[in-house]
């Protein structure tokens, strides 16, 4: 058989609007696959609505369409998919690979959000607990097209981690690799600060017999005091009149050369542009790039 076609996508949280920082890898996203002729998905990642923005989904699916980032397929929503959750989760403790942890937030204190195996062993019910996945005692690595080699030690750096709140709420390590397997993503590229997410993933993944997709992390823009823009502080959503200068600003951050002449293009033109030259080794090999640093 020969290898899937590429699929690529952009997998927000409504949990703020998107700023310059998520307009970044969206575009990066986007221009990877439509580069290469490949499709490009939309999921809205709404697993916590309790920490949901009201209107986010809405302003988020808008300022794509005006951006002119348009997507493939049916949105798909992860608040629709808790009945998939729910039976991974249910597999996975039948066969023992994930277990019920009753440990409060303050017995966890002091180990670096490192689990300590408390629970591992307790056979605990599952009911009003949050489950764990055990991770071995191995190190998982890849090679990220852009960051290069990544690895970590998941039994000493990473510990047994959440799938599954005490409050019921699925987490974002097993949704994503479910989802992503289910929707055929070939590539992922997303921003560097989930870097340390991958390793799990990756075990996720061989766990579930799924295929590894390609990675690659584009880096994170902070503020100039090394915030992360949107989540700690608060970035204003991307103004709708500004789609054009700011997708060339977007373009700069990601090493792409655009032409003098493109400044006063539209967004349409600009990506079309985008899709053509499209150069990931032009890509910066940094983790973090300061907002103020870009043209
Ligand atoms: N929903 C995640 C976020 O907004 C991104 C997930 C991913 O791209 O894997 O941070
Ligand atoms: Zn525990």
């Amino acid at each position: 058989m020969n290898a899937p076609a590429y699929i690529g996508r952009f997998a927000p949280t409504p949990s703020g609007y998107l700023h310059f920082g998520s307009l970044v890898a969206a575009l990066a996203s986007y221009l990877d696959a439509r580069a290469v002729g490949g499709r490009w998905l939309l999921r809205m990642e709404d697993l916590d609505p309790p920490r949901e923005a009201p209107g986010a989904q809405d302003a988020i699916i808008s300022t794509l369409a005006s951006y002119g980032l348009e997507w493939d397929g049916q949105l798909v929503r992860q608040s629709d998919r808790h009945a998939e959750y729910a039976a991974l989760v249910k597999r996975l403790l039948q066969q023992g690979l994930a277990y019920a942890c009753t440990c409060s937030r303050k017995q966890l204190e002091g180990y670096q959000g490192i689990y300590p195996g408390t629970c591992r062993d307790a056979g605990h019910a599952t009911r009003n607990a949050a489950i764990r996945l055990r991770v071995p005692d191995l190190s998982y690595g890849f090679i990220d097209r852009v960051q290069g080699e990544y690895r970590q030690h998941l039994g000493r750096e990473v510990g047994d981690f959440v799938i599954r709140r005490r409050d019921g709420l699925y987490a974002y390590q097993l949704a994503v690799v479910l989802d992503d397997a289910w929707q055929g993503v070939t590539d992922v590229v997303r921003g560097a600060d989930l870097l340390d997410s991958t390793p799990r993933q990756l075990y996720l993944q061989e766990l579930l017999g799924f295929a590894q997709p390609r990675y690659l992390h584009v880096p994170l823009i902070i503020q100039p005091d090394g915030h992360k823009l949107g989540k700690s502080y608060r970035s204003p959503p991307l103004p709708a009149d500004r789609a054009a200068p700011l997708l060339v600003r977007a373009l700069h951050a990601l090493g792409q050369a655009v032409p003098a002449e493109l400044a006063a293009a539209r967004p349409k033109e600009l990506l079309s542009w985008a899709v053509s030259h499209w150069d990931v080794g032009r890509i910066p090999r940094s983790r973090t790039l300061a907002e103020t640093q870009l043209r």
